[in-house]
């Protein structure tokens, strides 16, 4: 397991094509955990608990971060999380956990909204 470090989630770029356009299409793998017409959900490469699942909206559409979501993207933002939580059941019937992280201090370091599912083993409050 490795940490994204602050001066990681300073370097990011918002705004720019990232990582995951690139796993969207298909120019580097990643390992599907489910796919529909709004977003498509994967194992993350460096899993903090035996599940690690993101959950991303397949059209970007300036969705960079949370917080800059549009009215009208209220229902996919519902969808995201509604999808996590059913691979959450599915995977950790014992409990889960669900994150989006928001910029720097956030710790977030991809800027194509990701909705974080982490399970498998017990977790801890307050989170780091
Ligand atoms: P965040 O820090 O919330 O922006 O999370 C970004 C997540 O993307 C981290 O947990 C990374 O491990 C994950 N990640 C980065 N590149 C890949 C990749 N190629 N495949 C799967 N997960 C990735």
């Amino acid at each position: 397991m490795s940490e994204v470090s602050a001066a990681e989630a300073a370097l990011a770029t918002e705004g720019q094509p990232t990582i995951f356009d690139k796993l969207l299409s298909g120019d580097i793998p990643s390992t599907e955990v489910h796919s529909d017409d709004l977003c498509y959900a994967f194992r993350d490469i460096s899993p903090q608990g035996p599940t690690h699942v993101l959950v991303i909206p397949k059209d970007r559409d300036g969705l960079t971060r949370l917080s800059s979501a549009r009215e009208d993207q209220k229902s996919l933002l519902g969808h995201l999380v509604y999808t996590a939580g059913k691979i959450g059941k599915k995977e950790c019937p014992e409990g889960f956990r669900v994150v989006v992280n928001e910029g720097v201090q956030g710790a977030q370091s991809v800027y194509h909204l990701h909705v974080h599912v982490i399970g498998g083993r017990q977790m801890n409050w307050p989170p780091g």
